[in-house]
């Protein structure tokens, strides 16, 4: 579903992602690992052309991304951030609302799939609709942030750190919603963590990223069992 070949962005003169192939199958669950600076945003990032790529070439659909606008790419990508970003003069409901109002979903449409993201996602619609961002837990906040990017029913999810700055317990909760979210829907997800066993729980594939490089990719036991250099096996060594 996405295929990246060879490529590579600098900023100001200096390579933060380089020669990176990738293919990320329809349904799966990729988790994109590694230490701070390593690339995870950036690389995050060009899949829906936040960030232009300067080499290479990244296909969605089978189709380069340059030839979809960068705003149709984002509205069939949900992208959901650790700063969570949600409108603070907005209502939790029009928050969750926003591409399908974009999209000029019947207000009916909204309000049903409002409802359903939010029972998905454990807020109760009664006591949450109307509340503002700041009348909300962190962890509630967080949950907003997924339903949100959710909302339009995109057809792949992207996340960066999504559960970060979380209490461990919320964190959990969030990552078996996660987990249970990508069971039901099969939808294709992307997310960017640093914890090891975020990435060990959550995914089908780990891809782990060092100085904007794959060191090595694949399933967690393949990435417990056979790490391909000691740096790999260090890295997930940690979590024993
Ligand atoms: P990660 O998400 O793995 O922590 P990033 O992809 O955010 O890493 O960043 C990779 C490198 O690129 C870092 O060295 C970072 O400082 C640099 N970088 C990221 N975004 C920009 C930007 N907009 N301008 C300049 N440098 C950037
Ligand atoms: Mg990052």
């Amino acid at each position: 579903m996405i295929h990246f070949s060879r490529v590579s962005k600098h900023f100001a003169g200096k390579a933060v992602v380089r020669d990176l192939d990738l293919n990320i199958a329809k349904g799966e669950f990729t988790v994109l690992i590694g230490t701070s600076g390593s690339g995870k945003s950036t690389t995050l990032k060009m899949i829906n052309r936040l960030v232009e790529h300067d080499r290479g070439q990244i296909t969605f659909a089978d189709e380069p991304i340059e030839k979809f606008r960068a705003q149709d790419l984002r509205r069939r990508m949900g992208y959901a951030i650790q700063s969570i970003g949600l409108f603070p003069h907005w209502t939790v409901e029009e928050n969750i609302a926003t591409v399908p109002q974009l999209l000029k979903w019947p207000k009916a449409k909204i309000r049903d799939r409002v409802t359903e993201l939010m029972e998905l996602l454990h807020l109760d619609p009664q006591q949450f609709r109307k509340r503002y961002p700041h009348q909300l837990s962190g962890g509630q906040q967080q949950r907003v942030g997924v339903a949100r990017a959710l909302a339009s029913d995109p057809e792949v999810l992207l996340m960066d750190e999504p559960f970060g700055a979380l209490d461990p317990v919320t964190r959990a909760t969030l990552q078996q919603e996660i987990a249970r979210i990508h069971q039901l829907s099969g939808r294709t997800i992307v997310l960017v963590t640093h914890d090891i066993d975020e990435a060990l729980g959550l995914a089908d594939r780990i891809v782990l990223l060092s100085d904007g490089q794959i060191v090595q990719q694949g399933t967690p036991l393949e990435m417990l069992t056979q790490p391909a250099t000691p740096f790999v096996r260090d890295f997930f060594g940690r979590s024993d």
